[in-house]
Protein backbone atom coordinates (compact mmCIF):
# COMPACT_ATOMS: atom_id res chain seq x y z
CA UNK A 1 0.00 0.00 0.00
CA UNK A 2 1.44 3.33 -0.79
CA UNK A 3 1.85 6.00 1.67
CA UNK A 4 -0.50 9.00 0.49
CA UNK A 5 1.69 11.65 2.47
CA UNK A 6 4.76 10.37 0.85
CA UNK A 7 6.12 11.99 -2.42
CA UNK A 8 6.42 10.17 -5.89
CA UNK A 9 9.20 8.40 -7.77
CA UNK A 10 8.80 9.37 -11.20
CA UNK A 11 10.66 7.29 -13.40
CA UNK A 12 10.86 9.28 -16.67
CA UNK A 13 12.30 8.33 -20.23
CA UNK A 14 14.09 10.55 -22.08
CA UNK A 15 15.42 10.82 -25.91
CA UNK A 16 17.66 8.23 -27.21
CA UNK A 17 18.88 10.75 -29.95
CA UNK A 18 15.98 12.86 -30.79
CA UNK A 19 14.94 15.77 -28.76
CA UNK A 20 11.53 15.29 -30.67
CA UNK A 21 10.45 12.55 -28.43
CA UNK A 22 10.73 14.02 -25.58
CA UNK A 23 6.81 14.21 -24.08
CA UNK A 24 5.05 16.93 -22.68
CA UNK A 25 4.19 14.40 -19.67
CA UNK A 26 8.07 13.99 -19.42
CA UNK A 27 8.50 18.08 -19.30
CA UNK A 28 6.19 18.53 -16.88
CA UNK A 29 7.15 16.06 -14.70
CA UNK A 30 10.80 17.34 -14.84
CA UNK A 31 9.75 20.81 -14.39
CA UNK A 32 7.15 20.09 -11.00
CA UNK A 33 8.96 17.53 -9.55
CA UNK A 34 11.48 18.91 -6.42
CA UNK A 35 14.26 16.86 -7.44
CA UNK A 36 15.84 15.28 -10.43
CA UNK A 37 17.92 12.36 -9.87
CA UNK A 38 20.30 11.83 -13.18
CA UNK A 39 22.90 9.41 -14.11
CA UNK A 40 25.25 12.32 -15.01
CA UNK A 41 23.85 15.38 -14.00
CA UNK A 42 26.26 17.21 -16.93
CA UNK A 43 24.32 14.98 -19.53
CA UNK A 44 20.81 15.58 -17.64
CA UNK A 45 21.79 19.13 -17.32
CA UNK A 46 21.82 19.79 -21.48
CA UNK A 47 18.21 18.46 -21.89
CA UNK A 48 17.12 20.12 -19.20
CA UNK A 49 18.62 23.62 -20.42
CA UNK A 50 17.49 23.06 -24.17
CA UNK A 51 13.53 22.57 -22.39
CA UNK A 52 14.04 25.67 -19.93
CA UNK A 53 13.78 23.35 -16.85
CA UNK A 54 15.12 24.36 -13.26
CA UNK A 55 14.73 22.01 -10.85
CA UNK A 56 18.35 20.72 -9.30
CA UNK A 57 19.77 17.66 -9.97
CA UNK A 58 21.67 15.00 -8.06
CA UNK A 59 23.96 12.20 -9.49
CA UNK A 60 22.75 8.37 -9.57
CA UNK A 61 25.03 6.63 -11.12
CA UNK A 62 26.14 1.98 -10.89
CA UNK A 63 28.71 3.12 -8.14
CA UNK A 64 26.76 5.76 -5.69
CA UNK A 65 23.08 4.37 -6.41
CA UNK A 66 23.21 1.61 -3.22
CA UNK A 67 24.70 4.98 -0.78
CA UNK A 68 22.80 7.55 -2.42
CA UNK A 69 19.15 5.39 -2.42
CA UNK A 70 18.01 6.34 1.28
CA UNK A 71 18.85 9.31 0.99
CA UNK A 72 16.15 9.72 -1.64
CA UNK A 73 13.89 7.38 0.28
CA UNK A 74 14.11 9.67 3.51
CA UNK A 75 13.08 12.99 0.82
CA UNK A 76 10.21 11.29 -0.51
CA UNK A 77 8.63 9.97 2.70
CA UNK A 78 9.08 13.35 4.47
CA UNK A 79 7.10 14.54 1.14
CA UNK A 80 9.23 15.53 -2.19
CA UNK A 81 8.54 14.02 -5.05
CA UNK A 82 11.65 12.93 -6.96
CA UNK A 83 12.01 12.06 -11.00
CA UNK A 84 14.36 9.47 -12.51
CA UNK A 85 16.35 9.87 -15.36
CA UNK A 86 19.43 8.08 -17.18
CA UNK A 87 21.32 9.30 -19.66
CA UNK A 88 19.05 8.25 -22.75
CA UNK A 89 15.99 6.35 -22.50
CA UNK A 90 13.93 4.75 -20.05
CA UNK A 91 15.94 4.20 -16.86
CA UNK A 92 16.61 0.51 -15.21
CA UNK A 93 17.08 -0.88 -18.71
CA UNK A 94 20.83 -1.29 -18.61
CA UNK A 95 20.80 1.78 -16.84
CA UNK A 96 20.61 2.84 -13.11
CA UNK A 97 17.67 2.73 -11.52
CA UNK A 98 17.00 -1.05 -10.65
CA UNK A 99 17.99 -0.40 -6.67
CA UNK A 100 16.11 3.11 -6.48
CA UNK A 101 13.06 1.32 -7.22
CA UNK A 102 13.46 -1.32 -5.70
CA UNK A 103 14.35 0.51 -2.32
CA UNK A 104 10.81 3.05 -2.97
CA UNK A 105 8.71 -0.01 -3.22
CA UNK A 106 9.93 -2.03 -0.21
CA UNK A 107 9.08 1.90 1.55
CA UNK A 108 5.38 1.97 0.24
CA UNK A 109 6.38 5.23 -1.81
CA UNK A 110 3.95 5.31 -5.01
CA UNK A 111 6.07 4.87 -8.66
CA UNK A 112 5.05 5.87 -11.81
CA UNK A 113 6.09 5.62 -14.76
CA UNK A 114 6.48 8.38 -17.79
CA UNK A 115 7.13 6.04 -20.48
CA UNK A 116 8.87 6.83 -23.70
CA UNK A 117 12.11 6.08 -25.84
CA UNK A 118 13.88 2.77 -25.32
CA UNK A 119 16.14 1.65 -28.01
CA UNK A 120 15.50 -2.03 -27.38
CA UNK A 121 11.77 -1.60 -28.00
CA UNK A 122 12.28 1.01 -30.88
CA UNK A 123 14.25 -1.76 -32.67
CA UNK A 124 11.85 -4.63 -32.49
CA UNK A 125 9.15 -2.73 -33.44
CA UNK A 126 11.33 -2.29 -36.86
CA UNK A 127 12.74 -5.52 -37.29
CA UNK A 128 10.45 -7.24 -39.33
CA UNK A 129 10.94 -10.56 -36.87
CA UNK A 130 8.40 -11.97 -35.06
CA UNK A 131 7.14 -9.65 -31.74
CA UNK A 132 4.77 -11.55 -30.24
CA UNK A 133 7.50 -12.83 -27.69
CA UNK A 134 10.80 -11.68 -27.18
CA UNK A 135 13.11 -11.87 -24.91
CA UNK A 136 15.65 -8.93 -23.74
CA UNK A 137 19.14 -9.82 -23.28
CA UNK A 138 20.96 -6.51 -22.67
CA UNK A 139 24.48 -6.46 -23.25
CA UNK A 140 26.32 -9.76 -23.97
CA UNK A 141 29.26 -10.20 -22.13
CA UNK A 142 32.24 -8.28 -23.49
CA UNK A 143 34.96 -11.51 -23.10
CA UNK A 144 34.97 -13.76 -25.99
CA UNK A 145 34.49 -17.04 -23.85
CA UNK A 146 31.85 -15.32 -21.58
CA UNK A 147 29.83 -14.54 -24.91
CA UNK A 148 30.12 -17.65 -26.67
CA UNK A 149 28.96 -19.76 -23.48
CA UNK A 150 26.02 -17.23 -23.04
CA UNK A 151 24.79 -17.00 -26.57
CA UNK A 152 25.17 -21.12 -26.57
CA UNK A 153 22.96 -20.99 -23.90
CA UNK A 154 20.30 -19.05 -25.23
CA UNK A 155 20.49 -21.31 -28.96
CA UNK A 156 16.91 -23.00 -28.22
CA UNK A 157 15.35 -19.75 -27.40
CA UNK A 158 12.49 -19.83 -29.73
CA UNK A 159 11.55 -16.16 -28.70
CA UNK A 160 13.12 -13.41 -30.73
CA UNK A 161 16.53 -12.05 -28.69
CA UNK A 162 17.55 -8.46 -28.21
CA UNK A 163 20.48 -7.26 -27.35
CA UNK A 164 22.62 -4.22 -27.28
CA UNK A 165 26.13 -3.90 -28.51
CA UNK A 166 28.97 -2.06 -28.37
CA UNK A 167 30.12 -0.03 -31.68
CA UNK A 168 33.63 -1.68 -31.11
CA UNK A 169 32.45 -5.38 -30.80
CA UNK A 170 29.60 -5.50 -32.85
CA UNK A 171 31.65 -7.24 -35.60
CA UNK A 172 32.83 -10.08 -33.31
CA UNK A 173 29.44 -10.05 -31.69
CA UNK A 174 27.83 -10.83 -34.87
CA UNK A 175 30.73 -13.31 -35.36
CA UNK A 176 29.71 -15.12 -32.56
CA UNK A 177 26.17 -14.87 -33.24
CA UNK A 178 26.81 -16.52 -36.03
CA UNK A 179 28.74 -19.45 -34.94
CA UNK A 180 26.69 -19.89 -32.11
CA UNK A 181 22.85 -19.72 -33.38
CA UNK A 182 23.04 -20.40 -36.83
CA UNK A 183 24.16 -18.51 -40.03
CA UNK A 184 20.88 -18.94 -41.42
CA UNK A 185 19.19 -17.19 -38.36
CA UNK A 186 17.07 -13.77 -39.67
CA UNK A 187 18.00 -11.09 -38.06
CA UNK A 188 18.24 -7.10 -38.06
CA UNK A 189 21.02 -4.81 -36.70
CA UNK A 190 19.59 -1.05 -35.84
CA UNK A 191 21.88 2.06 -35.69
CA UNK A 192 21.42 5.29 -34.54
CA UNK A 193 17.87 5.29 -34.13
CA UNK A 194 16.36 8.45 -33.70
CA UNK A 195 19.34 9.77 -35.11
CA UNK A 196 20.63 12.18 -37.80
CA UNK A 197 22.53 8.41 -39.41
CA UNK A 198 19.60 6.20 -38.29
CA UNK A 199 20.28 2.82 -40.04
CA UNK A 200 18.93 -0.43 -40.63
CA UNK A 201 20.13 -3.52 -41.36
CA UNK A 202 18.35 -6.82 -42.54
CA UNK A 203 19.29 -10.10 -43.75
CA UNK A 204 20.86 -13.76 -42.30
CA UNK A 205 23.50 -13.31 -39.34
CA UNK A 206 25.93 -14.66 -42.21
CA UNK A 207 25.00 -12.09 -44.47
CA UNK A 208 25.19 -9.66 -41.82
CA UNK A 209 28.48 -10.43 -40.91
CA UNK A 210 29.88 -10.20 -44.37
CA UNK A 211 28.43 -6.44 -44.54
CA UNK A 212 29.99 -6.05 -41.00
CA UNK A 213 33.00 -6.67 -42.07
CA UNK A 214 32.44 -4.03 -45.48
CA UNK A 215 30.90 -1.33 -44.40
CA UNK A 216 32.73 0.86 -42.01
CA UNK A 217 29.61 2.51 -40.81
CA UNK A 218 28.23 -0.67 -39.53
CA UNK A 219 30.59 -0.33 -36.67
CA UNK A 220 29.31 3.21 -35.71
CA UNK A 221 27.32 4.48 -32.96
CA UNK A 222 24.73 3.19 -30.86
CA UNK A 223 23.54 -0.24 -31.98
CA UNK A 224 21.12 -2.90 -31.32
CA UNK A 225 20.71 -6.29 -32.33
CA UNK A 226 17.27 -8.47 -33.15
CA UNK A 227 17.49 -11.90 -33.93
CA UNK A 228 15.30 -14.28 -34.23
CA UNK A 229 14.24 -17.14 -31.70
CA UNK A 230 14.91 -20.76 -33.02
CA UNK A 231 12.74 -22.15 -36.16
CA UNK A 232 10.84 -25.15 -35.43
CA UNK A 233 11.91 -27.81 -36.78
CA UNK A 234 9.82 -28.79 -39.99
CA UNK A 235 7.48 -31.34 -38.72
CA UNK A 236 8.09 -34.20 -41.08
CA UNK A 237 11.77 -33.88 -40.79
CA UNK A 238 11.47 -33.80 -36.88
CA UNK A 239 9.34 -36.92 -36.48
CA UNK A 240 11.74 -38.92 -38.48
CA UNK A 241 14.71 -37.64 -36.68
CA UNK A 242 12.98 -37.86 -33.62
CA UNK A 243 12.58 -41.91 -34.52
CA UNK A 244 15.93 -42.39 -35.31
CA UNK A 245 17.51 -41.03 -32.45
CA UNK A 246 15.06 -43.12 -29.84
CA UNK A 247 15.22 -46.22 -32.11
CA UNK A 248 18.95 -45.53 -31.62
CA UNK A 249 18.76 -44.92 -27.55
CA UNK A 250 16.05 -47.55 -27.05
CA UNK A 251 17.95 -50.16 -28.21
CA UNK A 252 20.35 -49.38 -25.04
CA UNK A 253 18.05 -47.48 -22.54
CA UNK A 254 14.87 -47.93 -20.55
CA UNK A 255 12.10 -45.94 -22.49
CA UNK A 256 12.02 -43.23 -19.89
CA UNK A 257 15.47 -42.36 -19.89
CA UNK A 258 15.65 -43.22 -23.85
CA UNK A 259 12.43 -39.92 -24.30
CA UNK A 260 13.75 -37.55 -22.17
CA UNK A 261 17.76 -38.16 -23.33
CA UNK A 262 15.76 -37.55 -27.01
CA UNK A 263 14.12 -34.44 -25.96
CA UNK A 264 17.13 -32.81 -24.42
CA UNK A 265 19.37 -33.92 -27.92
CA UNK A 266 16.33 -32.59 -30.18
CA UNK A 267 15.15 -29.75 -28.01
CA UNK A 268 11.42 -31.42 -28.60
CA UNK A 269 8.91 -31.57 -25.24
CA UNK A 270 9.65 -34.54 -23.10
CA UNK A 271 5.72 -35.79 -23.32
CA UNK A 272 6.60 -35.95 -27.45
CA UNK A 273 9.59 -37.83 -26.86
CA UNK A 274 7.95 -39.97 -24.96
CA UNK A 275 5.04 -40.42 -27.02
CA UNK A 276 7.51 -41.40 -29.82
CA UNK A 277 8.99 -43.89 -27.51
CA UNK A 278 5.76 -45.64 -26.36
CA UNK A 279 4.60 -45.84 -30.11
CA UNK A 280 8.02 -47.09 -31.33
CA UNK A 281 8.39 -49.88 -28.33
CA UNK A 282 4.38 -50.87 -29.53
CA UNK A 283 5.39 -50.98 -32.80
CA UNK A 284 8.48 -53.21 -31.99
CA UNK A 285 6.75 -55.91 -29.99
CA UNK A 286 3.99 -56.12 -32.22
CA UNK A 287 6.04 -57.18 -34.99
N1 LIG B 1 18.08 2.78 -21.06
C1 LIG B 1 18.40 2.85 -22.46
C2 LIG B 1 17.15 2.49 -23.27
O1 LIG B 1 16.04 2.57 -22.75
O2 LIG B 1 17.29 2.17 -24.44
C3 LIG B 1 19.59 1.98 -22.80
C4 LIG B 1 20.84 2.39 -22.12
S1 LIG B 1 22.22 1.38 -22.50
C5 LIG B 1 23.42 1.97 -21.36
C6 LIG B 1 22.86 2.09 -23.98
C7 LIG B 1 22.73 1.12 -25.16
O3 LIG B 1 21.42 1.21 -25.70
C8 LIG B 1 23.65 1.46 -26.31
O4 LIG B 1 24.96 0.92 -26.12
C9 LIG B 1 22.94 0.83 -27.48
O5 LIG B 1 23.17 -0.55 -27.51
C10 LIG B 1 21.48 1.11 -27.11
N2 LIG B 1 21.05 2.39 -27.68
C11 LIG B 1 20.83 3.54 -27.00
N3 LIG B 1 20.45 4.51 -27.86
C12 LIG B 1 20.41 3.96 -29.09
C13 LIG B 1 20.11 4.44 -30.39
N4 LIG B 1 19.76 5.71 -30.60
N5 LIG B 1 20.18 3.58 -31.42
C14 LIG B 1 20.54 2.30 -31.24
N6 LIG B 1 20.85 1.80 -30.03
C15 LIG B 1 20.79 2.60 -28.97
Amino acid sequence: MANSAAGRLYVVATPIGNLGDFSPRAGDTLRTCSLIAAEDTRHTGTLLRHFGIATPTVSLHDHNERQRSPELIARMQAGESIALVSDAGTPAISDPGYELVGAAAAAGIEIVAIPGPCAALAAVSIAALPTDRFCFEGFLPARAAARRARLESLGAEVRTLVFYESPHRIVDALEDCRDSLGPERRAAVARELTKLHESLYRGSLAELCVRSRLDADFARGEIVIVIAGRPPAPPQQGCAELDRVLGLLLAELPLKQAARLAAQLLGVRDNEAYKSALRLKQESGSS
